[in-house]
């Protein structure tokens, strides 16, 4: 019995190599068993509702109906697509080590990340925001935080901004937004900071009902990008024909109705933002 499952499974992983071997991952449509050569292993949050969230097998949220729908333009059909887990600290290292293809992850196009990844898009601008406890009347904007204990996630453009240019807050970082949601409510932090959508994504969550509320204006621009291996110009580009189709065929705008829009989030101005010219 031992020795056959051992047989049976080297049979199966001999067939997974060879049919690896022959697809190439350039994308014919086919197996949907994930074992071909037709994979594509997809970078998201699994933690933010409304945009990256896993819940048992389902993926849910923005980032998730457009990986689907570019990983479908590149030729994956969704059965096709492995979800990996990518907290903020992690998606430069997990593009550059090829534990994913592509990364929507609420991933910020910036300068510095430049410099170990490349980016698609913007396929979307957001904004950092405060969240706080609804009966909070102490926070209402960006200069009211002297003093405040804030919570955000480390690697992330917003707790690199509340250092840079907040100095008398104390920062509490976590490895993941959802980590900070339990010592707002228990009264350990005075804030969450990070992207608006993220937060509306949260303060929309059933548990949450009348419990929190965003505070104040967007404070920074996030341009949403899609992040892949440094210097991948050809699969830059095709990723930004799949991100304009999307937006031209009414696709982008049904994703944020079905996803940001049923957590009461309305995209800011900018939105859908046309993708830069890739390099
Ligand atoms: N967009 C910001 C960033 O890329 C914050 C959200 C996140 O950490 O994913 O760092």
């Amino acid at each position: 019995m031992f020795t056959r499952r051992l047989i049976a499974t080297a049979a199966a992983a001999g067939m997974a190599l060879t049919l690896a071997a022959c697809g190439g991952g350039t994308g014919t449509p086919g197996s949907t068993d994930g074992a071909g050569g037709d994979g594509i292993k997809i970078g998201i949050k699994f933690d933010q509702p409304g945009l990256g969230l896993r819940e048992g097998n389902e993926y849910t949220g923005f980032d998730v109906e457009v990986a689907k729908y570019v990983a479908q333009e590149l030729g994956h059909a969704e059965g096709d697509i492995e979800w990996i887990e990518s907290p903020s600290a992690q998606r430069e290292t997990l593009i550059e080590t090829d534990q994913v293809d592509l990364i929507f992850a609420t991933y910020s196009i910036t300068d510095s990340r430049k410099e170990r990844v490349s980016f698609a898009g913007p396929y979307f601008i957001a904004g950092q925001g405060l969240l706080v406890r609804a009966d909070d009347s102490s926070i209402t904007g960006q200069d009211t935080l002297g003093g405040k204990k804030l919570c955000s996630v480390t690697g992330s453009t917003p707790a690199q901004k509340i250092k840079d240019a907040y100095p008398d807050v104390e920062l509490q970082e976590f490895g993941t937004y959802s980590e900070c949601l339990p010592a707002l409510l228990n009264g350990t932090i005075d804030a969450v900071t990070t992207d608006d959508t993220i937060l509306a994504g949260f303060a929309a969550q059933e548990q949450y009902a009348g419990k929190l509320k965003l505070a104040g204006e967007p404070f920074t621009t996030e341009n949403y990008g899609i992040g892949l291996k440094k210097g991948d110009v050809e699969l830059c580009e095709k990723v930004n024909a799949a991100v304009t189709k999307m937006v031209d065929e009414g696709a982008w705008e049904a994703a944020i109705e079905k996803t940001l829009g049923a957590a009461d989030y309305t995209p800011g101005p900018g939105n859908p933002p046309t993708p830069a010219a890739c390099s």
